[in-house]
């Protein structure tokens, strides 16, 4: 097998800029690709970040296009909005991530064995996208465990277990050695349809395996990757793996304001006042302006800080067909004088809701769960 390709995607978003500005300079013998998914609809700060990138990394951010739209003057968008005769995506039918951003990425890796940096940060409960190619193995850098579900499922199946535990011996003695055989020994089912219970298993092991230290958890799960035909299965050695940052989101807005690029202007909050009450609302994720992700609180953002955008994504709806961005309701309908209001207040109540619970995903849910939606798009 050839030796891997590493990757990164640039999505516009805060992680995935962090993630390259983090990696490159605690890493810099690791040869990056980085690469962009234009879909032609971004906001501007979207592209001024790219070009920040650009010049910080020294080095091109590659913009993937699909085949089909060379020659083509409309945006990536607006082609297959075209092709897919005015049906608008939606969280069931998401084409616009499949055709603009998966489709040009697995084309750009063309069946080469490929490492993809993903950055889903230590404080958030979620994979990122998952490409069912064998040749694509995924990694998370900020995170305590680094390794993908599918790589967990293979180290922690019961028939693979023996092979587990020759490699466990070089890293773990004593006490330790027994804790880990232990935790293998924990019965687990993959083939049962239990998945919940499945999960919670694995995540038990996991967590037990890493308490025993990170590094050795992650040289196991290297020795054992080499058995198999993962893409780090060619690696001599991965410097990734004695790794035991974990970041979390105050360390991303760190790291793009300390490295000069500084954070995308469209998550800084303004203050609204409605009623004699004060909020706040800001964007929370990147991608496309009118991204069907996106909460009422933020159309409402995106109405009075960007007009024009708005009423760009309005001419995309037709009410006759009920092709809106948001179920059973226009974007026309949504800026009327007292929805607005009704939305905005409804916002000021979640959010100091929220701001009781002392959540500690409190901003994240104050700029509009940035959790939900599309990994492929927003990290
Ligand atoms: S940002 Fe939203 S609308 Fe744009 S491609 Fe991603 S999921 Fe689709």
């Amino acid at each position: 097998m050839n030796k891997p390709r590493h990757v990164l995607g640039i999505s516009g978003g805060k992680d995935s800029a962090a993630l390259a500005i983090y990696l490159n300079d605690k890493y810099p013998t690791l040869n990056f690709e980085y690469y962009f998914c234009d879909t032609g609809k971004e906001l501007d700060e979207t592209y001024q970040l790219i070009e920040n990138l650009e010049s910080y990394l020294g080095k091109k951010i590659l913009k993937l296009e699909n085949d089909e739209l060379k020659g083509s003057k409309e945006s990536p968008f607006d082609f297959y909005f075209k092709s897919f005769r005015g049906y608008l995506p939606s969280p069931q039918a998401r084409w616009c991530t499949a055709m603009m951003k998966i489709k040009p990425f697995e084309k750009f890796v063309s069946g080469k064995p490929t490492i993809s940096y993903v950055g889903i940060r230590g404080d958030e409960e979620r994979e990122g996208y998952i490409s069912r190619e064998a040749n694509i193995q995924s990694i998370f850098p900020f995170r305590r465990n680094i390794w993908s579900n599918d790589v967990l499922t293979e180290f922690f199946t019961p028939g693979n277990q023996s092979k587990v535990q020759e490699f466990l011996t070089t890293y773990h003695r004593g006490n330790d050695l027994d804790r880990f055989i232990a935790i293998l020994n924990e019965p687990i089912d993959f083939e049962r349809n239990n998945k919940t219970e499945t999960e919670k298993v694995l995540k038990r092991k996991l967590h037990g395996s890493l308490d025993l230290g990170i590094p050795e958890f992650n040289r196991t799960v290297f020795d054992f990757l080499k058995t198999t035909e993962y893409p780090l299965a060619t690696e001599v050695d991965f410097e990734l793996l004695d790794n035991e940052d974990i970041l979390v989101r105050e360390d991303i807005f760190r790291i793009l304001r300390e490295s000069g690029i500084g954070v995308p202007k469209y998550y800084e909050k303004v203050e609204f006042e409605v009623d004699g009450q004060k909020g706040e609302y800001a964007r929370s994720r990147s991608g496309c302006f009118f991204c069907f992700f996106q909460q009422k609180i933020e159309w409402i953002w995106l109405y009075e800080q960007h007009p024009n955008l708005y009423k760009e994504a309005m001419e995309y709806e037709n009410e006759e067909e009920n092709f809106t961005w948001t179920p059973n309701e226009s974007l026309a309908e949504l800026i009327q004088p007292a929805r607005i209001k009704q939305i905005k207040l409804g916002h000021i109540q979640r959010s100091s809701k929220e701001e009781s619970k002392k959540s500690p995903y409190l901003l994240d849910i104050l700029e509009g769960t940035e959790r939900d939606g599309c990994n492929t798009c927003f990290l």
